[in-house]
């Protein structure tokens, strides 16, 4: 491929806090050889490319570390693991790729999935059989009794095809790890949050100390991040004590977790998008499903935003994740909107924001994968913004706005589809959600009220 040159009028390269004027960027071999100002930049030869990118904003493509490929926009867990085979989940989770990448997100960190979904995925845009996000793949997730992603009764157990792998003893924890090297998976995702609870209301751990430390360093040991799922206080401790790579959520921290992070060098991703759509559109239903789940998301955003912006505010180094992947938080369409959070919730600029998705969050890619930032040597993925999110980040939420995605230097448009949910999830047999008595056959008008009596 000859050097291509780029010539944009406005620049934020994802590592400071300012937008550099007249840049250019040169790439070869899909990797940036020049960032700098126009009158630095090597002429163009005959034959090679030159881009200019008008009035449009140029940066980094964005990462979101926690969208799950493969879980179709499920409605439940059962959507997730029971309805749908390994080898569906992987070919629609190739599809849903388009939907990603036309949002302006070149990367993405898949936390959990089942088999070899993701992976398989990951390799088949590798190896040029599609285009798509660079992602970092992962397996199952590694769950302990009572542990999120072991959500199905003991005597179901956790098949092979289920998100969540049941390891209760060390052997098994450490056996799995292995597997899922062996496998190819770049990311290793630990539950670490319990269901049990304290008489105080705090969260039981759903592994010890001592096994936390013991899968983070089998894991660290064989090359792969380590990424965890906490709300609670003991599980972001034991996580950060063990110097996991990144933090789920940890909404129930205390100045300890914030110690032990900033010694550990962990991350932290709070992923309060799935939690803003569940208070946000959501509510209406709660009387029909009467589980509580938006209120009780209600109060956990309450005591995330405190301790979050304390963690923020001492120095934890934040990534961005939206949880999409759900029906709630469907490709495409929301992951930009944790930048907006970040900024709202959580004090954060938005030139701050913008560094978190972009060069902060790409320390989860792998080292093969250097991306999030304009700067030489690193994979030449970028995007074109109509508008300035600098000056309102909530733009990115635009997808008109993405007016051009870049990935190794090459432009991409992706195929988008409209698509029947019907038929790519919701495999679910439910046919009433309701209790049809005679009385509610009366609310509802079906029934003359004189005939209870
Ligand atoms: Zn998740």
């Amino acid at each position: 491929m000859p050097r291509l040159h780029v010539h944009c009028k406005t620049l934020f390269t994802g590592l400071e806090d300012l937008v550099r004027h007249d840049q250019a960027l040169t790439i070869e071999d899909g990797l940036f050889t020049y960032v700098g100002p126009r009158d630095g930049v090597p002429q163009p030869l005959p034959g090679e490319q030159v881009i200019d990118t008008g009035e449009y904003f140029v940066m980094p493509g964005l990462v979101d570390v926690h969208t799950h490929l493969v879980f179709g926009n499920a409605k439940s867990e059962e959507d997730i693991d029971l309805h749908v085979s390994p080898e569906f989940r992987a070919l629609r989770g190739l599809f849903f790729t388009q939907h990603v990448l036309a949002a302006g997100y070149t990367s993405v960190v898949v936390p959990g999935d089942a088999g070899q979904c993701s992976i398989a995925v990951r390799n088949a845009i590798n190896g040029g059989l599609f285009s798509g996000p660079r992602i970092a793949a992962s397996s199952n997730v590694i769950a302990n009794r009572q542990s999120l992603n072991d959500w199905f009764p003991s005597w179901v157990g956790t098949p092979d095809y289920f998100t969540g792998r049941l390891c209760a003893t060390r052997e098994e924890q450490v056996g799995e790890i292995r597997r899922q090297a062996k496998d190819g998976v770049d990311v290793i995702k630990i539950a670490m949050d319990g269901t049990h609870l304290r008489p105080n209301g705090e969260h039981i751990a759903a592994f010890t100390q001592d096994e936390t430390h013991g899968m983070v360093e089998e894991i660290h040991r064989l090359g792969k991040k380590a990424a965890v799922h906490a709300y609670g206080r003991e599980a972001v401790l034991y996580a950060a004590k063990a110097g996991v790579d990144v933090i789920f959520h940890g909404f129930f921290m205390d100045d300890a977790c914030i110690e032990a992070m900033l010694e550990s060098g962990s991350h932290l991703a709070p992923t309060f998008t799935m939690l803003a759509n569940n208070v946000e559109f959501a509510e209406d239903y709660e009387p029909s499903t009467r589980c509580g789940y938006a209120a009780m998301q209600r109060r956990v955003i309450d005591v995330g935003c405190r301790n979050l912006r304390r963690a923020r505010e001492a120095g934890v180094p934040f990534m961005t994740g939206s949880d999409s992947g759900f029906a709630i938080t469907p490709y495409g369409e929301w992951h930009a909107r944790e930048l907006e959070i970040l900024v709202d919730w959580l004090g954060f600029t938005p030139a701050q924001a913008l560094r978190a998705a972009t060069s902060v969050s790409a320390r989860m890619m792998p080292a093969t994968q250097p991306v999030g930032a304009l700067e030489v040597g690193r994979r030449a993925d970028f995007i074109l913004v109509d508008g300035s999110p600098l000056a309102n980040v909530s733009i990115l939420q635009e997808r008109e706005r993405i007016r051009g995605v870049y990935l190794g230097g090459r432009r991409v448009d992706a195929q988008v589809p409209g698509y029947d949910p019907f038929k790519v999830s919701d495999f679910n047999t439910l046919k009433w959600s309701e209790l049809h008595t005679r009385q509610r056959a009366i609310e509802m008008g079906k029934r003359p009220a004189r005939q209870l009596v």
